[in-house]
C-alpha cells in the first residue's frame, strides 16, 4: 500500500476507536487467518463478582469472608479486587496477613494468628494436599454455569467453595460471529478451570479452547501457530497476555486493559470491543484495495 492510503487508513480507524501503531500491522491484518483470544477482561467484562459462598466443617460465610479478603489484600489479581468488595459489603474489617505469596495460575496462600490460609483452584488445593472430596462436585457444578470456582482451606482442611462470575461483554458474541463469517478460526486462552472455559466458549460460539494455560503458554501457542503457516493475530488485556501481543502477526490489545498490554500490542482497542476486530479487518482490506 501506498503510504497516502495507509495514512487514511489509519485516520479511518481512529474515527472508530481503533489506534493502529504502525502502517505495517494495518497492511497484515486482513491476512490474519487465526485470532486467539484471551477470555477474562477480552471475551468476558473482567470485572468479577461474588455469585456463591458454599461453606463446610462449620465454618461460617463471615468468618471465611474475613478471612480470605484478608488473604487477597496482598494480590493485585481481578479475583482479589472481587472478593474484597464483597467483604467490605459485607462490612468485615481485615487482617494483616504474613508470609503471604501468590502462586501464578493456582492462587495465594498466606499466615493468620498462626494458621495456614489457601485460596485458589483445584492445583493449588492438590499442590499442599487439602482433601476437597464432595466439594469438587459442587465446584464442578458452578463452573458449568461459567462461574469460577475457588477452595478456601485453613491448615489444610477445606473451609468454603467461593464462586465468583465475570459477565460477557454484551456485544462479544455478535463480534466474535463477524469473525467467523470472514472465515477466520478463533481460539480461546485462559487460566481459568476447564469447565467455566468451556461455558463460556459455548456462549459465545468458539470451539476451539485451550483452558487452565499458564502465562508462558499464551506466547507458546501463538508460535505454534505460526510455525504451522498461520498468521496469528491474538487479542488480550492482561499482563500475562503482552508476551503473546508481542508474538503475535498483530497484537490487538483492550483498550480498558492493563499499560504493559497495550504497550506490546500493535493495535489498540479503544472501546474494549471485539467489533473492533472485524472493523480493523475492513479497514486494513479498504487500504490494500485502494494501492492496486
Ligand atoms: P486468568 O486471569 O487468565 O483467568 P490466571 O493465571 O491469572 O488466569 O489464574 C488462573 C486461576 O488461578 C484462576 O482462575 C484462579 O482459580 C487461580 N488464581 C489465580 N490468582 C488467584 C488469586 N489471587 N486468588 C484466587 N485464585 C487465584
Ligand atoms: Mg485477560
Amino acid at each position: 500500500a501506498t503510504p497516502m492510503s495507509v495514512m487514511v487508513g489509519i485516520g479511518k480507524a481512529a474515527e472508530s476507536g481503533i489506534l493502529i501503531r504502525n502502517g505495517e500491522a494495518l497492511q497484515v491484518t486482513s491476512k490474519i487467518t487465526t485470532m486467539i483470544l484471551d477470555k477474562t477482561g477480552t471475551i468476558t467484562q473482567g470485572s468479577p463478582t461474588v455469585t456463591d459462598v458454599i461453606t463446610f466443617n462449620n465454618s461460617d460465610e463471615n468468618t471465611v469472608m474475613q478471612h480470605v479478603a484478608s488473604l487477597e489484600s496482598s494480590s493485585e489479581h481481578p479475583l482479589a479486587e472481587a472478593i474484597i468488595s464483597y467483604a467490605k459489603a459485607l462490612n468485615l474489617t481485615l487482617s494483616k496477613v504474613t508470609d503471604f505469596d501468590a502462586l501464578t495460575g493456582k492462587g495465594v496462600i498466606g499466615t493468620l494468628d498462626g494458621q495456614t490460609l489457601l485460596f485458589g483452584n483445584k492445583a493449588l488445593m492438590d499442590k499442599y494436599h487439602v482433601a476437597i472430596d464432595d466439594a469438587y462436585e459442587q465446584a464442578q457444578t458452578l463452573a458449568s454455569e461459567a462461574k469460577t470456582p475457588m477452595y478456601f482451606a485453613v491448615n489444610q482442611q477445606l473451609q468454603a467453595i467461593i464462586a465468583v462470575a465475570d459477565p460477557i461483554k454484551a456485544d462479544s458474541a455478535a463480534a466474535i460471529k463477524r469473525l467467523q463469517n470472514k472465515g477466520i478460526h478463533l481460539v480461546m486462552l485462559t487460566g481459568d478451570n476447564q469447565a467455566t472455559a468451556q461455558a463460556v466458549a459455548k456462549k459465545v460460539g468458539i470451539k476451539d479452547f485451550i483452558a487452565e494455560v499458564l502465562p508462558d503458554d499464551k506466547v507458546n501457542e501463538v508460535i505454534k501457530r505460526q510455525a504451522k503457516g498461520e498468521i496469528v493475530g491474538m487479542t488480550g488485556d492482561g499482563i500475562n497476555d503482552a508476551p503473546a501481543l508481542a508474538q503475535a502477526d498483530v497484537g490487538f490489545a483492550i483498550g480498558t486493559g492493563t499499560d504493559i498490554a497495550i504497550e506490546s500490542g500493535d493495535i489498540t482497542l479503544m472501546r474494549g470491543s471485539l467489533h473492533g476486530l472485524a472493523d480493523a479487518i475492513a479497514v486494513s482490506s479498504a487500504t490494500i484495495l485502494n494501492i492496486k
